[in-house]
Formats: C-alpha cells, structure tokens, sequence
C-alpha cells in the first residue's frame, strides 16, 4: 500500500491516512529534501538567480506541507493518542531540519550573492522583500556572527528555552497546587447552573462531594464574576494573584522571580550580540512598528485618551457597589460588580440571542458580505473527503474562475483541539511551469454544536469569532502573490497579521450587517430593534477600564525589554508602570507578573502591545467604510488590492498607508471603543 502522504493529491486524502503513516512519510521527505539541498549547493553557479534559487527551495517546502499540513490539521480536530503519538515523534525532525536550514553557511551564502546580483534589481519588489526578510532571519538566528559569538548565541537560545519552559511548567504546577473545597451550596450563590457543574465535576474527579473551586481560568472566572460570598471571592484572587510568587497561600512553591529575572538577563545579552541596544529593539526588526520610542508613544498616547473614561467607568462601578452595601470596592469585586452594573443596565445574555442567528443564516450573509466587498462569490462542494461528518468545503469564485477553496469545521467535539483558528492548507504559488496552484485553508471553530431537530443556533461572540477566522481566511485565499514566503498571511508581521481579521468583525456590529446575517430560525423574523439596541449599546460596557488594563500590560511588557543598562527588577517597573497607567491600584502582594506566561513562556514578549497595535489597523481601516458607505463595492476592492492581494510582499506601514491614505490614527479605534467625547455626550 503506497503512503498517501507521499502520493500527488488536489485534496488531502483525510480518511485514508493512518497514524502508521506520519513518521515514515516525514522521515521520507525530510531525506529527500536534505539529499536536494545537498546537490543544490554542491555546484554553485557562477550567479544564483531567483529560478536556481529560490524556486528548488519553495519545491521542497510544498514537498514538507503537502505531507505534514493534513497531519497538522488531524491532530488537531481528530486528535487519536495514536495520532499524536505520531505527531509528536517528528516534532524534533522537523524542528532539527530547520535549525540545519537556519544555520546553514552555504544557504546563507547563496541568498547573499542572489542579494548583491545585478539580477536583484530586475526582480519584483515582493520577490526583493523575500530575500531580504530571509536575509534578516539567517542574521537574526546569529549566522552572521564569530564562531565564538555564535556558540554562545546557541547557549543563550538553549537556557531560554529551558528557562521559558520552566516558567510555564511552574506556573501550571502553582494553579494545580490549590483547591477549595465546598461543602455547603449556599457559598457559591449566584454562580450559574454551567459553572457549578463544573465545580460538582472537579470535586467528583478528586473523589470529593460537594463542589470545588480550582485556579483553572473558567472556575477562577465564574466566581469573581459570579459568587455573592465576598470572602470566597477575596481568598481566590488572592490565591490566583500570587501564583508561582513569594507571596500568598502557597508562597515560595513554584516561585517563577528568579527565573524572571535570569530570562530577562539573557534576553538583554541575545540582544546585544545581535547588535541591539535592548530586546524590545530585537523584537521589532521583525515588526511593523519602526523604534521602541513609536511603540512607547502609541502606548502613552492611548492611555492619555483613555483614562477619564476609565476613571468614570470605576466611579460608576464604586457608586454602584456603594448603594448595594458595598462602600470600599476592592480588586476582588470588580468583576462581580461589573457583571451586575451590565446586568442591571443592559438585561441581554448571548444565549437570548442564539435564535436569531441559526449557522447557514449567518454563513449565506458573511458570504453576501464578501460579495458585495470583494466581487467574489462562495458556494459549497458537496462531495469531498471529509475528516468528520461535520467537516464542509467551499469554493470562492471569481467571473466564473475559481480562485480558492476552504474547509469549515464549525463545532466543538471530543479530541479536537479548542479556540478557533485558521491555517493555510496550501499556499498560492506560481509553478516552474508556469501554472497556477491556487490557495485552500482551513477555518475551525469550536461552537455549541445543533441539539435535536433545530439547526445549530450561534451566539453573537460565535458570529464574531466565525467573522474574524473568515477575515484571515480571505487575507490567505485573496493574495495575488505568486511566492509562497510571503502569499497569504506569509511573511506579515506578527502585529499586522490581525488587521484583516479584526477588519471583517465591524460587520457584526453594524445593523446593515447584522440584517443580512440575522433572522429567527423558525419564523425567519429580523433581529427585533429592542435587542439590536441593547446589543450595541452593551457593546462598549467599561471599555475605558479594558482598555487600560490592555495598556497597563503592554507598556510594563514593553518597558521591561527596552531598559538597557541598569537593571530595574520587573517587580519595580511593573509598580512604575501602574502608578502611571492604572485607576485602581491592586492589593500590594499581587504578584500578576509571576504568571505573565504570555511574555516570559509564549512569543509576546516586547510584542504584547500587538493586541492594540493591530485593533487599531483594523478600525482605522474600516473608518474609510464609515465615511464612504460600509458596502461601498469600490471601497472594498481597494481593501482587497491594497491589502489582502498584497500579503508579506511589502512593509505593512507601505500597506497601510496605500489603502488609507496616510498613517494610522487611533481615532478609529477611540470611537468604536465609545471613548471619545461625542461618545460619551
Ligand atoms: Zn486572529
């Protein structure tokens, strides 16, 4: 039986690849590639050109995704401990083989020649931006540096790792490390149904009666949002806030502040023999924003504009905690007064919302959306090979053509993997021979799946969801660019990659939007205007105090890795960063750094700030709309040329500013966050 892995297909073969399959076909094209790469550089030409180059390099990267791509993909929506299995025992092969890639002399030598060609200036401007950015990666990953520099960049890199690893590992170990056991109901009034059979679960699992309440984010949350009992929700914030610290019920366990201070130490080392002044500047060679000094600007500038809105947000929260014999509002009762101020003056709840937006209603108007957009048109394939019964396949066309393709795979089950996200399946990509392979992803999501006879019934936070996964779908199936390092959402900068994303979810707040994707699922009735009211006004509920939060955040993250010179601790710039930012200080033995896994275990550090950076692309963006009608067809095909067609060709800002007209203003973004004046009268 041949591998299907390895034989040519238009689409995956999904029901015929077997765990048994994984490793021998990665093993198989990783050989391939090596003995390719291997007699590519052996004779070197006298000039590298752009076709003896780079076209041998994408074959063997289509090679790789053809095989690993499905793999991927299957592990996580189907996931079998089989499969991962599989998975998981050619993580270090692929990650080994693109170590060799980065640290390869001869590789990097020939990018070089093709960079310093005469053939250079001949080719287009997304193929030069290609090689340059392959360029900056080879230096970034240190290959430009002495042999003894470059040994201790390898260390550096390692203990990071470790380091980074170790921060994670602690800090679950922490959240693990405490529980509370509940014996009497009456301490966990107000918490809805949902959450306390979560709670009556755990407590089963560790063969408890009763309930118990963990520091896992879905219990912490429904009792500080939820729970009357103000000392149950004063001992879990406490326990939550001081995880993995010095501080609090299980102080000095799993203390993550050595290692923070050894991670950020390093950080600063890496940077400099990199020829940084700081990490927060080697995080942006690879960003859209220019200099540490910008990103530190916008940041200010946001929360200037922001904080008397903030500051009457935790006025009306005090006030009314206050009149409900609660005069010294605390950091562990925000929550649960906000709940009930949005409660009180809003009355909505997503589930009210579900029978309006039943799922093929909600998927013929984002399509009708992107019709009158972009001038294309989506229909869906019927007969495919399907991963799972719920799995669906469209194509998007244009005149007639089709220009791409996308998997849908809408609902939450067992053994898939939660959130929701996209992937590309295939890139864009011209062929030596001059034909077109055209782009196909994958859009999954993990919604309330139908019960009984009704179809499936979305909240409005699912519409959204599905709308900001489409938006990066169309960023992946709309490029015009026929290299795939930089078709689709290739090769964008890590905060600009949300932009289309963010961009497509206005439709879902504006009622010319919502009227094409609402309608009740048994008597096709519109969205009633009673509803739609509360829904948008709802929209905005203390934004002032999120969006200081979001900054607080951002800065003390951007702060911290763009010192250079004398070392503050994180604890005292985090305490700089809030005396300047925050309304409400928190209690002095929080210990919210200790479990920032975001910057000190994931890839956001001196890039948190990209949450903001993008939101504020995106409503700039749409902002053309709002002045230019929010279905203007001309409006749109600008968008879709300007920005969507473009992908990782060309610097974002270029991007931007062609599509907008000039430089971002976070105006926009005031606005629909109800921030501004106007807003606020
Ligand atoms: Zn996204």
């Amino acid at each position: 039986m041949p591998n299907p892995l390895l034989q040519p297909y238009d689409l995956p073969p999904f029901s015929s690849i077997q765990a048994a399959h994984i490793k021998p076909a990665i093993e198989q094209v990783l050989a391939d590639s090596r003995a390719q790469l291997a007699a590519l550089l052996s004779k070197p030409p006298a000039q590298w050109s752009w076709a003896s180059l780079i076209e041998p390099l994408d074959e063997m990267g289509e090679q790789l995704s053809r095989a690993w791509s499905p793999v991927s993909h299957l592990n996580a929506v189907m996931n079998t401990p089989e499969l991962r299995d599989g998975y998981n025992s050619c993580l270090p092969l692929l990650s080994q083989f693109s170590t060799e890639l980065g640290q390869s002399q001869a590789l990097y030598a020939a990018y070089r020649q093709l960079a310093d060609s005469d053939q250079f200036a001949e080719l287009d401007k997304a193929q030069q931006t290609i090689i340059e950015h392959a360029l900056r990666d080879f230096r970034l990953s240190g290959i430009a540096l002495p042999a003894e520099q470059q040994q201790r960049y390898g260390e550096l890199q390692m203990r990071l790792s470790e380091l980074q690893s170790k921060f994670s590992n602690q800090l679950m170990d922490a959240t693990q490390a405490w529980t509370k056991h509940i014996t009497h109901a009456s301490q966990l009034d107000g918490l809805p149904e949902s959450a306390l059979a979560q709670a009556r679960q755990a407590a089963a699992a560790h063969e408890l009666d009763g309930w118990l309440i963990t520091l896992e984010f879905p219990s912490y949350y429904a009792v500080m949002t939820y729970a009357h009992d103000r000392a149950l929700r004063e001992e879990l914030y406490t326990a939550y806030c001081t995880r993995a610290s010095d501080q609090g019920p299980n102080a000095g366990e799993h203390d993550n502040g050595p290692l923070i201070a050894e991670i950020l130490q390093l950080r600063q080392e890496l940077a400099e023999l990199l020829g940084y002044a700081n990490y927060a500047e080697l995080s942006l060679a690879t960003k859209m924003a220019d200099n540490t000094d910008q990103v530190l600007g916008f940041l200010r500038d946001l929360s200037q504009r922001s904080r008397p809105f903030a500051e009457g947000d935790l006025a009306a929260l005090r006030s009314f905690a206050a009149e409900r014999g609660c005069p010294d509002l605390q950091s562990w009762d925000n929550g649960y007064y906000a709940e009930q101020l949005r409660q009180h003056r809003y009355a909505v709840s997503q589930e009210e919302l579900r029978p309006w937006f039943p799922v093929n209603k909600v998927l013929d108007g984002m399509f009708s959306i992107a019709a009158r957009l972009y001038g294309i048109e989506v229909r869906e394939v019927d007969e495919f090979d399907r991963w799972h019964p719920d799995a669906r396949l469209f194509e998007v066309t244009e005149d007639g053509e089709v220009i791409g393709r996308f998997f849908l795979d809408l609902y939450a089950r067992s053994n898939k993997r939660g959130g929701a996200w996209m992937d590309g399946c295939r890139d864009r990509r011209r062929l030596p021979d001059g034909q077109l392979q055209r782009p196909i992803a994958y859009l999954v999501c993990n919604f309330t799946p139908a019960v009984g006879d009704q179809p499936a019934l979305l909240t409005h936070d699912e519409v959204t969801t599905l709308f900001h996964e489409f938006g990066h779908g169309l960023h992946h199936l709309l490029t015009r660019v026929d290299y795939p390092a930089a078709s689709g959402i290739n090769g964008v900068a890590w905060d600009a990659v949300e932009l289309p994303s963010q961009f497509m979810e206005n439709w879902c707040w504006e009622p010319e939007g919502l009227a094409l994707i609402s309608g009740h699922h048994e008597t096709g009735a519109p969205l009633p205007s009673e509803l739609l009211d509360k829904m948008l006004a709802a929209r905005n509920f203390q934004s002032g105090l999120g969006m200081l939060r979001q900054i607080e955040f951002s800065l003390f993250d951007f702060e911290l890795h763009a010192q250079s010179g004398t070392q503050c601790s994180a604890r005292e710039v985090l305490s700089t960063v809030r005396t300047e930012i925050a309304v409400q200080q928190p209690p002095a033995f929080n210990r919210f750094e200790n479990g920032f896994a975001h910057i000190f275990a994931g890839g956001y550090a001196a890039g948190y700030y990209s949450y903001k950076w993008a939101e504020v692309l995106s409503a700039d963006a749409f902002s053309r709309f709002e002045d230019e009608g929010i279905f203007n067809a001309q409006t749109g095909r600008d968008f879709r040329e300007q920005i969507l067609a473009r992908g990782g060709s060309r610097e974002p800002m270029e991007l931007f500013v062609a599509f907008r007209g000039r430089e971002p203003s976070v105006n926009a973004l005031l606005r629909h966050s109800g921030l501004t004046a106007e807003e606020a009268a």
